[in-house]
Formats: C-alpha cells, structure tokens, sequence
C-alpha cells in the first residue's frame, strides 16, 4: 500500500483558511469539502485530517496523524510528545495577561494571592512559577474575557492580537506572556518513507514563504550607480544589470525583503534610481 503522510489541520477557526492556502500554494491539490473529516491530495502522497485545534497534538502522540498545523500557544499548552519543526508566519498572537481597567497595576506581585481565568492553565502556572508568583488558576474553556466581570476572577490570561476584545471588556493588557505563531508540529520516529515526503513538503512551505517575503524589483539608474544600488540590494546572488537603449542609463533588476523595503526605497532614489517597480514572487528557491 502507498504510504501517505497525514496532516492534521484545524477543521473550523482561525487557522483553517491560512493553513488550507499555505498547503494549496505549496502546490498540493486539495478540496475543503464541507464536513469533511479527510481528504487526499490528488497529486502528492498526503492525506489531510480536519481535526479541532485542540485535539490534534494528542492525535499526533497518539500516531492517528504524523503532522499538525496548530498554534505555539497550544503545542505548548498540550505539552505531547511532539516536535515543533516549521513556524508557519501566520495567525500571530500573543498570550496576555489583562485585568480591570480600573486596577491599579503595579506589576506582576499585584496578582498575588488573585484568581486568574484562563483556557491555558499550564502555560499561566509555568509563568507564574517563574516570576514568582502565587495566584489562584480557574480553568474556562471559552469567553475568558468576560470572568472579571462576573466575579470569577480578578485577572485573565487570553489570547490578544489588536486587544479590541480586552477593551471592549473592559480590561487592559499588563504582561506578554507568550508570543505566538502557526507552527507544524511532528509526532516521533516517522517512517523513512514519511520523513521524505514531510522533507519535499518543508521543501515547498520554505519556497512559498521565502516569495511572501520578498518582492522582485526592478529599477532605472545611470550607469554610475549600479555599484551603489547593488551594495542596497544585493538579491540572492547579485543583481542582473541590462543596458536601456538610452545612452548611460541600465535596468536593474534585484530580490529585496519586503520589510527592509520602504527603508530602503529613499536610498535608491537619492542614488538616482528612477521608474521604480516593485512585484511580488510567487516561489522563492534560495
Ligand atoms: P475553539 O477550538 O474552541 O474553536 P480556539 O481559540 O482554540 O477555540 P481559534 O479561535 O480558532 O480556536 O484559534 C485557533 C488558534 O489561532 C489559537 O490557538 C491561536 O494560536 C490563533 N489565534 C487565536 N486568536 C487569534 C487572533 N485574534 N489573531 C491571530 N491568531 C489568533
Ligand atoms: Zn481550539
């Protein structure tokens, strides 16, 4: 029988459509039928597994799937046997603490002797341990943000991306306690057969995040600022440099990250670079 990798992603939520398009860009052909529970794709030896988030470090450890796509913050929370091997650069978030904002927050000793309410007991009583601290944990599996109000507790632990939701419950965030990603997880001692396919799918997942990264750029310059411009954006290797018809002038073509981008951008021009296109790549193989 054919050997399948399986991966196990989060059926309904956050981290389904970027998980289902990171997989669909890597080129493999998949369908997100309704109320599926599996699929294959049609053209590499991988089964998906639409699975709830929460579940899919235990179905790992437990070998019903190899891999997973879940958040940092519950592969730390499960704590399986399970090994992070890719951060995927989506679904960022961090894990805060947030109290009323009326409180009078001090610092990490005003959550002595409190109630904290959180969906990740083990991740809060790691940090608490470590800065010291002694507080009560009161584990809820939904709507965290609503138990200072109700007098379940006096501080949360919560999941916090813009903290509109804090604000809206009128809290405020006071500590960072995790930063968090998407990551794929990996249960131990895949088969021979299943590592190749998990490496030629790493493979792709780099190539696609590398082109998120990056942008194709291509610029005009006198001919006397090639040198400059090349020690700004060097590319991959270096750039390719072709003559305009114009006398003195040449086209310049480079790779530069879209972060280091708009910082950038003032260097080139001051140097003389002009008509100035900027366009994304799709797959980047360094
Ligand atoms: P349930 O499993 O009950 O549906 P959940 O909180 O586990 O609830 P989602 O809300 O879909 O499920 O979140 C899944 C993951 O997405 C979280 O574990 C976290 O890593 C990430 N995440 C959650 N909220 C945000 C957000 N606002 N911005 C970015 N990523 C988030
Ligand atoms: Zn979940």
């Amino acid at each position: 029988m054919k050997n399948y990798l399986r991966i196990a992603i989060q059926k309904s939520g956050r981290l389904q459509e970027g998980s289902m398009a990171l997989l669909k860009e890597s080129g493999l052909a998949i369908s997100n039928g309704r109320g599926q529970l599996k699929t294959q794709a049609r053209n590499f030896p991988v089964e998906i597994l639409f699975l709830r988030d929460d579940d899919i470090p235990q179905y790992i450890e437990d070998k019903v799937a190899d891999v997973g796509i879940v958040g940092e913050n519950v592969f730390v929370e499960k704590n399986k046997n399970n090994t992070l091997i890719k951060r995927l650069d989506f679904a960022k978030c961090r894990l805060s603490l947030a109290v009323p904002k009326s409180d009078n927050y001090t610092g990490l000793s005003s959550l002595q002797g409190k109630n904290i309410a959180t969906s990740y007991p083990v991740i809060v009583k790691k940090y608490l341990e470590a800065n010291n601290v002694q507080a009560g944990i009161h584990e809820i599996s939904g709507s965290v943000e609503i138990a200072p109000g109700i007098g379940l507790a006096e501080a949360i632990c919560d999941i916090v991306s813009t903290g509109s939701t804090l604000l809206s419950n009128g809290l405020k965030e006071v500590e960072t306690v995790m930063q968090s990603e998407a990551v794929m997880i990996a249960g131990p001692d895949l088969s021979d057969e299943k590592q190749e396919i998990l490496d030629q799918l790493l493979f792709r997942l780099e190539a696609v995040n590398s082109a998120k990264n990056n942008k194709y750029i291509l610029l005009n310059c006198p001919d006397e600022a090639i040198e400059k411009i090349t020690s700004v954006i060097p590319g991959m290797k270096s750039p390719t440099v072709m003559p305009l018809s114009r006398k003195g002038w040449s086209s310049l073509h480079s790779v530069v990250n879209e972060n280091a981008f708009w910082e950038k951008i003032d260097q080139l021009k001051s140097f003389g670079a002009e008509g100035i296109l900027v366009i994304p790549i799709e797959k980047m193989i360094l």
